[in-house]
């Protein structure tokens, strides 16, 4: 037996992971669910909820979405701690505006699916629905951070939002009768 720790997980052990972790910071697979529900409505009826549930847990099984959203947690808690070397604990303890770096990681996390999610990400940003609202109203109390956590959680909803487009968009290619035109039929 080596003594070398082990980094690499499977997909089921990552997923369950981060449910864990986001448990642990009062987010469920439902509450991110809920957000990409009601921004692909605006879009199309009738989503069945399963498919958001679905696309949540797929992304939360991804390797890059586990290691960015551990390491988000990780920054949260280790400034609620007091534990970062100044000046960021106080930059990322008190949120400041113009530090990017968690926007960032969440727009990367929201290209998952496609560049749309990069938009679907920038609406829940700007407008915070559901639970980005409550993480980010709550990240303001005393003893509470949640800079980062904030934005992955949206970015995990815009892209599981734009999965849900993307099984949608799928299915509908199959059974719509298009016109079927090739680079042939220009030659006609
Ligand atoms: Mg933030």
């Amino acid at each position: 037996m080596s003594n070398k720790p082990r980094i690499v997980f499977t997909r089921d052990e990552m997923l369950q992971m981060n449910i864990k972790s986001l448990n642990e910071r009062g987010v469920t697979v439902e509450d991110i669910a809920t957000v990409t529900y009601n921004q692909q409505s605006r879009y199309t009826k009738d989503i069945d909820f399963k498919i958001c549930i679905e696309s949540v847990e797929k992304l939360l099984s991804l390797r890059d979405v586990f290691h960015y959203l551990q390491l988000s947690i990780a920054i949260d808690v280790l400034a609620e701690k007091k534990m970062l070397p100044q000046p960021l604990q106080d930059i990322i303890y008190h949120d400041l505006g113009l530090f990017g770096v968690d926007e960032v990681m969440g727009l990367d996390v929201a290209g998952t699916y496609g560049t749309i999610g990069q938009t679907n990400f920038g609406d829940i940003d700007v407008n915070k629905p559901g639970i980005v609202r409550v993480l980010n109203d709550s990240g303001k109390e005393e003893g509470t951070c949640h800079t980062f956590l904030d934005d992955i959680v949206g970015a995990i909803a815009a892209a599981a939002s734009t999965r849900v487009a993307q099984v949608i968009n799928e299915s509908e290619a199959h059974v719509k009768e298009y016109e079927r035109r090739t680079l042939f039929d220009a030659e006609e």
